[in-house]
């Protein structure tokens, strides 16, 4: 039966089957620039573990979301996006665009943000 590491695009992406541009990569998470960027910079954080949504978090992946974010102010910040401010996004299901299904966190910067978003 295939497996995550086969099937799901992000896994392909973390393993190296798929190319990207890479910002970052360590043990807990490889980090690169969106295809069809939102933002003068949009970078996409994801853990190496095949989680599918925020929905399905349990308390044994504290630690692997917990890392992710942390990644992801670090790249925020070797990005130079800390003193203009930059958003951080992470989408939900369908409903709330979320259209690839391994977590995923949004970092956009470079241009001035609106609230509520849309
Ligand atoms: P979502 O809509 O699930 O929150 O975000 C998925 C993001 O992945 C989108 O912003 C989309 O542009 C990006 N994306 C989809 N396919 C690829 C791909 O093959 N490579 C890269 N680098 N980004 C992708
Ligand atoms: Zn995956």
């Amino acid at each position: 039966m295939p497996s995550n590491a086969d099937l799901c695009l992000f896994c392909r992406i973390a393993s190296g089957a798929i190319p990207a541009k890479k910002v970052h990569e360590d043990a807990d998470v490889v980090a690169f620039h969106d295809i069809n960027p939102q933002a003068p910079t949009h970078v996409l954080v994801i853990p190496r573990k095949h989680i599918s949504a925020l929905d399905e978090l349990t308390d044994a992946d504290a630690a692997t979301i917990g890392t992710t974010i942390v990644r992801a102010t670090e790249i925020a910040r070797e990005l130079h996006l800390e003193q203009e401010g930059y958003r951080v996004v992470i989408n939900n299901g369908e409903g709330a665009g979320q259209t690839v299904f391994h977590i995923h966190v949004h970092v956009l910067g470079g241009r001035a943000f609106t609230w509520p978003p849309g």
